[in-house]
């Protein structure tokens, strides 16, 4: 295909909105540039995973240029763009100037620590495989150091993990958590004495999975109680300083280990485009996807803010991100035919998380399942929703030894 003649279509980000958008154009009309500071596609629901040492990175990112190697009208570029010019048409990477015709922001988001400076030093969080891994040596960390540790006191405090938020993201951290302790360390480490480890789940609201339904925000508690997981509600933390969490009411609670999976704000690059922002940084876009004043440009997944029916902005979900992808991919060849972009309308598919072995809480349907049919359920839906046959069969494969032999096989301290 000769693409030099054709519109140029440029993609920032390829997370779930940007790839799903690039796949979508294969076939249009037009030339494509895709843009990532990565040169993969990283799968996040997985994070945890590789931080409580059940995956390895390979298995749950793939390389952008092999996702994209048949795809004629499409070229990659890996590079951070640090500045977009809205009215020339032209975005700025920190390395190269590139000319659109269309543009899609899909720059999703990043952790928002809410202002509170020690957390964010501190703490530990789950965006990236950098963050990830990280978070796993030091969990590993902990208990080589609480195996030599003599003094009871401090040796509790390495052994005690605090996750903080109580979203899909902290609970099946928590809950991962509990159990590579419960199952795997115990093995590992014969001498140390499970009452002195704690997982804690900390969430400042009444309840755990607040967009769950009652039924099922009932079932995530007693799940995650079952697995021995502490939760506190209605507990807000205001400083960490590494060894220590600081509560609202004044309490500390000791602990070498914290997780912070209570926010997400729109990526970095949203603040310097000059554009209308609403909660959480996210950029306002009209109900076709397209920025305000800038028909040419669309904006989706986790950096834009997208009100439902209802008036509530779409929560940051892969799917919102998958499914304002096709939209925004549809209008795009719309405008190219010369037709009206439609307005777009989210299709919820239902709510899935896991809490460990044999326990999850899906709500698909209109009917709520928990226990061993959810997890069945969650495992083959994020098998099938990883990229690449190869990734699959490994997540399978690890999965099932992990299930009949209780490991965690990638119990690695490596060098940062
Ligand atoms: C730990 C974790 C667990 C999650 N679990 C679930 C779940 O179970 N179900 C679910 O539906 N969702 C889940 N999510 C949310 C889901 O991952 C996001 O909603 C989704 O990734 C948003 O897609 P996106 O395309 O908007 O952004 P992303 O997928 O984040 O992709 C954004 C891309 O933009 C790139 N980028 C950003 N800024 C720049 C720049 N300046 N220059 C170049 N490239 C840039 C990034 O490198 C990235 O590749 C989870 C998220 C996390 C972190």
């Amino acid at each position: 295909m000769n693409t030099h003649t054709l519109p140029h279509v440029v993609i920032v980000g390829a997370g779930f909105g940007g790839l799903q958008t690039a796949q979508k154009l294969a076939h249009a009309p037009v030339a494509i540039t895709l843009i990532d500071r990565y040169n993969y596609h990283l799968f996040q629901p997985l994070l945890y995973q590789i931080a409580i040492a059940g995956l390895v990175p390979s298995q749950i990112a793939y390389p952008l240029r092999t996702i994209f190697r048949r795809q004629k009208n499409l070229t990659f570029q890996m590079g951070e763009v640090t500045s977009i010019d809205f009215d020339s048409r032209y975005v700025r990477t920190n390395g190269s100037v590139i000319a659109y015709d269309y543009l899609v922001l899909a720059i999703g988001g990043q952790t928002n620590f809410y202002g509170l400076q020690g957390v964010e030093e501190n703490g530990f969080q789950l965006k990236s495989i950098e963050d990830a891994t990280g978070t796993r040596n030091h969990l590993l960390r902990m208990f080589e150091r609480a195996d030599r540790e003599a003094d009871p006191d401090k040796r509790r405090a390495l052994l005690t993990f605090i996750v903080v938020g109580g979203g899909p993201t902290g609970v099946e951290t928590a809950g991962a958590l509990a159990e590579l302790i419960s199952h795997v360390m115990t093995k590992d480490y014969p001498d140390m004495d499970l009452k002195e480890t704690r997982v804690l789940l900390i969430e400042a609201t009444g309840h755990v999975m607040a967009t769950y339904p009652d039924e099922l925000r009932k079932s995530t508690m007693d799940l995650l109680q079952s697995k021995n997981v502490e939760i506190l509600l209605n507990t807000r933390l205001t400083d960490y300083d590494g060894q220590r969490v600081t509560l609202a009411d004044g309490s500390h609670i000791n602990g070498y280990t914290l997780i912070w999976t209570a926010g997400v704000r729109a990526a970095d690059l949203t603040n310097r485009l000059g554009v209308q922002q609403v909660a959480s940084g996210r950029v306002r876009v009209e109900p076709t996807l397209q920025l305000p004043g800038h028909p040419e440009v669309f904006v989706i997944g986790d950096s834009a803010y997208f009100e439902d029916g209802n008036h509530q902005p779409l929560p940051m979900l892969a799917t919102v991100a998958q499914q304002e992808a096709r939209a925004a991919a549809r209008n795009i060849q719309r405008i190219l035919k010369r037709e009206q972009p439609q307005p777009f309308h989210y299709k919820d598919p239902g709510l899935l998380a896991t809490i460990g072995r044999n326990a999850a809480v899906a709500r698909i349907w209109g009917l709520s399942f928990s226990g061993f049919v959810a997890w069945v359920i969650w495992v083959f839906l994020h098998i099938y929703r990883l990229i690449g046959f190869r990734n699959r069969l490994e997540v399978l494969i690890n999965w099932a030894w992990d299930y009949f032999f209780y490991d965690n096989q990638v119990r690695l301290i490596t060098r940062e």
